[in-house]
């Protein structure tokens, strides 16, 4: 007998999770399959890989019930630069009257808090998707086991290799960057004082972000050779390396944890809903770490969805019709393109190898830096 529910969301990372929790509160009958384990307990002393999470972000947690989590370090200022630190723009939270900026969040601490508060019927751990179909009275999906689901809606959050949108034959835009990200946590000689630092280098840009121990993590993007050999440095050498590339703003660097590599793509789906499939998080977008935004953007991804899909069902509409998915993907489109497009642009404009350009650049931080109302204008944006 096939398993039957108003909503299946194949994908448990920290997107399909917040939204099956969002969706169950909401008093939908709602399934997570997720391909591989439960989440672990958080590792000590502290997860490798951490997001910067916005306001945004952390009221949508809030909301569900599940923030703060542990280990959260708020930062209440960044400073971004090119040259010279002394030609930074630097924002900070009381520029446009907050307490902080964000917060910086272990990916284990989110994902274990998000799944610590699904109700016990709602994750289904390690169930594959073997192939799905889409009728018109409900979606099938044939799970590995042989066990059947039935729903009306099927969301998938199954990250940027999704193969819901790919058996949906959904066309996907995607540019490799030609770029990995190294991705360590540091020890360095100055304390960071709630402070991101963001160097933007010919190779790519460079980020330090605090953390609540008093160390920092630190996100590298290179040329993929140069980041493969970076991450082959004995760590001394790493360490002068990183020291020298953020102008010693951090002060020397004495130890580290193991480097990971991340490869860099852009992608972008043409379309992010079809009948009974709706793509959300970065099966839907992926865009380049710079902006600390892959999270984030899921996350309003998830906000969007969860008010488009009580509306229609308090408005006794058939939330699981075209009509109403159309209304998130218009949302949502708007929204991300807008990201993808501030992102691939700050890329393409500091390693470009036109000579002028990145004067005009360091020139233009350095300005903006003493406008006031266009810097106010500019975090604005970035909270938002
Ligand atoms: C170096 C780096 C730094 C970053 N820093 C930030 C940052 O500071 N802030 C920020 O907001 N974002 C950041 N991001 C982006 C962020 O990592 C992603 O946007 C985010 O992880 C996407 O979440 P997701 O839940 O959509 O996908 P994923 O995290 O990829 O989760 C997908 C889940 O689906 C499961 N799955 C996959 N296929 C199937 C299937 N067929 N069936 C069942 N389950 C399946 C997977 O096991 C996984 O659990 C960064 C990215 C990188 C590479």
């Amino acid at each position: 007998m096939a398993d039957r529910c108003d909503i299946a969301i194949v994908g448990g990372g920290i997107v399909g999770a917040a939204v099956a929790l969002g969706l169950s509160q909401a008093g939908f009958d709602v399934r997570l399959l997720e391909a591989g384990a439960a989440p672990p307990p958080a590792p000590e002393p502290v997860d490798p890989r951490v997001y910067a999470i916005a306001p945004s972000s952390a009221s949508l947690m809030q909301r569900l019930g599940v923030w703060p989590v542990p280990r959260l370090c708020a930062y209440d200022g960044m400073q971004v630069w090119e040259s010279a630190p002394e030609r930074a723009l630097r924002f900070s939270a009381a520029d446009v009257g907050r307490v902080q900026l964000g917060w910086i969040a272990e990916q284990s601490q989110l994902l274990g808090a998000l799944w610590a508060a699904l109700p016990a019927r709602v994750p289904m751990t390690q169930a594959r998707v073997l192939a799905a179909e889409y009728g018109s009275d409900a979606a099938r999906l044939q799970l590995e086991g042989g066990q059947t689901l039935h729903a009306s809606l099927v969301i998938a959050a199954e990250g940027a290799q999704s193969p819901l949108r790919e058996r949906a034959g959904i066309v996907l835009h995607s540019r490799d960057y030609g770029q990995q990200a190294v991705v360590t946590h540091v020890e360095c000689s100055e304390p960071h004082r709630g402070v991101a630092l963001q160097r933007f280098l010919p190779g790519g840009p460079l980020a330090l972000l605090p953390l609540a121990d008093g160390r920092r993590s630190v996100v590298w993007s290179l040329p993929a050779d140069e980041a493969q050999a970076m991450c082959a440095l004995p760590d001394d050498d790493f360490h002068q390396a990183l020291a020298s590339a953020i102008q010693f703003e951090a002060g020397a660097i004495s130890a580290s944890t193991p480097r990971l590599l991340f490869p860099l793509r852009l992608m972008h789906a043409e379309q992010y809903v079809r009948e009974r499939l709706v793509l959300i998080g970065d099966s839907a977008h992926v865009i380049h770490p710079l902006a600390g935004q892959g999270v984030n953007l899921g996350l309003g991804d998830v906000e969007q969805l969860l008010t488009t899909l009580t509306q229609a069902r308090d408005e006794r509409r058939d939330w699981s019709g075209l009509r109403v998915l159309r209304r998130y993907e218009r949302a949502r489109k708007a929204a991300n393109i807008e990201m993808i497009a501030l992102t691939d642009a700050l890329d393409r404009a500091f390693r470009t190898p036109v000579a002028l350009l990145p004067r005009v650049l360091d020139n233009g931080l350095a300005l903006l830096d003493r406008v006031a109302p266009a810097k106010r204008l500019l975090i604005q944006r970035a909270l938002a």
